[in-house]
């Protein structure tokens, strides 16, 4: 499990979001991956409103409560939701130029500070893990490590909500069948790597979950997971609490 933050000149995404804020515009910020063709993610949707987030995602910062964490918080787009709700939120993110950005736009508490990083440990009502946030996971075999750490941030009774894909549509058959290779690891296992303009960030692995993966691995962690909402391409949210 990596524990480091992203320095500046490996920092895509972050430089895309510095950009953005800026100047209001950005250039492309790219995606690779040795699994898919390359793509692209729309910079502006980093800085999406209340009113712009899908469904799952606003369903998720209306039940949070307490102390809420916002873990991989981008540019602080579900933060800034949160304190203009009157909620109590810290933002976290392994990116420095992102945590500058959301430090600029008015977010009250972000951190550069990576969430497997062995000293960080304050203590939390909600845990908000959004835009896929299953990736920060990495691979299915972090996924003890992962709720370890959860149970040494979660207040008892505290919840973690995350979201995620069920990628299964990307290997079904027009007729309906499912053909993976299971010799090649979980489907969900995905290894990007990004770029904007000449900043060329590290591969990272992001893991997409199924719902009843995820609840698996939950319940063999000390965890009880709950589907809260589904979405409307094998997207879900779902709540996950301590036993
Ligand atoms: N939640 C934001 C950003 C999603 S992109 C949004 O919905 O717009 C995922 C973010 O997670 C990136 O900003 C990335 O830098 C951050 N991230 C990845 N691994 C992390 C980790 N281990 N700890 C904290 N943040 C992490």
């Amino acid at each position: 499990m990596k524990t480091s933050l992203l320095t500046p000149n490996k920092d895509p995404m972050g430089c895309a979001i510095a950009d953005y804020f800026e100047k209001g515009k950005a250039a492309k910020l790219r995606v690779f991956s040795s699994q898919f063709d390359e793509d692209e993610i729309p910079v502006s949707q980093l800085f999406r409103t209340f009113d712009e987030m899908p469904e799952l995602e606003q369903e998720a910062l209306r039940l949070a409560e307490g102390k809420i964490l916002d873990c991989g918080a981008g540019s602080g787009c579900h933060a800034l939701a949160l304190q203009d709700m009157g909620k109590e939120v810290e933002a976290i993110d392994i990116s420095p130029r992102s945590v500058e950005v959301m430090q600029k736009r008015g977010v009250n508490n972000a951190y550069c500070i990576n969430l497997f990083d062995e000293n960080y440990l304050q203590k939390f009502d909600t845990i908000l893990m959004l835009m896929n946030g299953s990736g920060i996971i990495g691979k299915l075999e972090n996924m003890g490590a992962f709720f370890t750490k959860m149970k040494q941030l979660l207040n008892p009774g505290g919840c973690i909500y995350m979201d995620s894909s069920d990628l299964r549509y990307l290997f079904e058959d027009e007729d309906g069948s499912f053909l993976v290779d299971l010799a090649a690891g979980y489907y969900g296992e995905i290894d990007f790597r990004m770029q904007y303009k000449q900043v060329r960030g590290e591969a990272f692995d992001w893991l997409y979950v199924d719902f009843q993966t995820l609840a698996y691995y939950a319940n063999e962690n000390g965890f009880k997971v709950e589907m809260v909402k589904e979405g409307e391409h094998y997207d879900y949210l779902a709540c996950l609490k301590m036993v």
